[in-house]
């Protein structure tokens, strides 16, 4: 199938061919129609297939063939869960419009709020953002959704682990116009969280699942690698960095401060490396983000801030230094490799701490994953073995009816309490506490 053979308006056509795309990808043959016909659509489709331009193509159709309900408001609000990933968005959605009547800008957290204000004065048709700097804008009543046509959530599940399901209900509620058509993203959509949004914010949703687009990623290989701690890890990272064939590299590390002693550690190795935490500044993330896609530095070295949407092309191996705390991460960020039909490699170190994590992301590995080692880096950590159950007291036998036999939970998998950086959080009982509190690199 070609996108000719799509119902979409020749001018959006014109400029997919200009940005050199023919073949719609399986979301896109899938989300396109159903868009067109004013769906609502919940789709979950692998890293690096296309899910962007399966949105932004039925909503830029929408805004060329419809007439605008309002003179002033914005028609379409895409949130993404990074200013970096909303910044992306952004971008495609320019190329995508280039040269017709649709205008676009961008609204992300750590920019000047009052430069937005003026923009947001120009009545763009689509305002692309992160959430909390949207909520806040709205709040302040920079523009107003009574003309709202789309409201697209990219990546939705992860707005929802950083906190922001206020915001998102905020948004919703006043964009909640009859006519609206609401859209929604992501690898990972099946979790609790995200399920209730969806009731709240879908109207008979058209559900597009292509595969099992939650399971890692075909094109990936997943290799694992045992680790004993902070100081082996940083042996085996120097040993894999050197070894492995690679473009680019990701590293993904559990804190900020580790991004910067680890990419200041590659350097001093000649292997150069650029540092991108959520503490960096906003113009400063922007510039390492530039930096690197251009090609400049050899590895970034970031947190979860990276995992999610961005598509840097060259990116052939990813790095977790350590593994994250939700196993949907561990899609999002080995999905910044194997892109659009490209292979890549992922590369993990286990160690006790990151133990509870590996069993979490193996329900989850659907192809072989291979734990390999280094012969020059022994390692005495090789997984925990589980515990065998203690054999039950005997008990007088008791008849039980068959209809008040009950299932019991399985138990819960003990925090392996073997910190040996106690100050940094990086430790593997999450669930327990509130996704704000664990999630260490947020957005606003
Ligand atoms: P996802 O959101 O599913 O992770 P993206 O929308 O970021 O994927 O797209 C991944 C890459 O694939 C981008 O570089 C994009 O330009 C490219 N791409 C998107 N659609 C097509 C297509 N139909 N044909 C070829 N490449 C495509
Ligand atoms: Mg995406």
């Amino acid at each position: 199938m070609l996108f000719d053979d799509l119902p979409i308006d020749h001018r959006i056509k014109q400029n997919l061919s200009i940005m050199q795309l023919s073949e719609p990808t399986l979301v896109q043959q899938r989300s396109i129609p159903a868009g067109i016909q004013g769906k609502d659509i919940l789709a979950s489709s692998k890293t690096g297939s296309g899910k962007t331009l399966a949105f932004l193509v039925p909503a830029v159709n929408r805004l060329l063939t419809n007439k605008p309900l309002t003179k002033q408001d914005p028609r379409a609000i895409i949130l993404a869960p990074t200013r970096e990933l909303a910044k992306q968005v952004f971008m495609q959605a320019k190329k995508l419009t280039q040269k017709l009547p649709v205008s676009v800008t961008l609204v992300v957290g750590g920019e000047n709020y009052n430069d937005q204000v003026k923009m947001l004065r120009k009545n763009p048709d689509i305002i692309v953002g992160t959430a909390g700097r949207i909520a806040d804008h709205i709040n302040g009543r920079s523009f107003f959704l009574n003309g709202i046509e789309l409201l697209i959530l990219d990546e939705a599940d992860r707005m929802l682990e950083l906190g922001f399901a206020d915001q998102l209900n905020l948004i919703n509620g006043f964009a909640n116009h009859r006519k609206r058509q609401t859209m929604m993203f992501s690898a990972t959509i099946d979790s609790a969280a995200v399920h209730e949004m969806t009731q709240k914010m879908l109207k008979a949703p058209e559900k597009i699942i292509i595969d099992d687009a939650g399971k890692p990623h075909i094109d990936i290989q997943q290799n694992f690698y045992f680790s004993d701690g902070v100081s082996h890890k940083d042996k085996l990272l120097l040993k894999s960095i050197s070894l492995e064939a690679r473009e680019q590299a990701i590293v993904f590390t559990a804190t900020r401060e580790d991004t910067v002693r680890i990419a200041a550690q590659l350097n001093e190795q000649n292997i150069s490396a650029i540092a991108l935490n959520g503490e960096l500044a906003q113009g400063q993330r922007s510039s390492v983000i530039n930096i690197f896609s251009s090609g400049k530095e050899a590895v970034l070295v970031t947190t979860d801030l990276t995992a999610r949407g961005l598509d840097l092309l060259n990116v052939s191996l990813v790095i977790n230094y350590d593994l994250p705390k939700f196993a949907p991460e561990y899609i999002h960020r080995t999905g910044r490799t194997g892109r659009a039909g490209n292979k890549g490699k992922a590369i993990s170190f286990v160690s006790k701490k990151d133990w509870a994590s590996f069993l979490a992301i193996k329900t989850k590995l659907e192809q072989d994953y291979t734990f390999s080692s280094y012969d020059d880096i022994p390692t005495k950590f090789e997984g925990v073995q589980a515990q065998r159950a203690k054999p039950l007291p005997i008990q007088k036998k008791v008849k039980v009816k068959e209809t008040q036999v009950k299932k019991t939970s399985k138990k819960a998998i003990k925090r392996v309490n073997t910190d040996d950086r106690p100050d940094i959080d990086v430790g593997f009982a999450p669930m327990k506490r509130k996704p704000r509190q664990i999630i260490n690199d947020d957005e606003d």
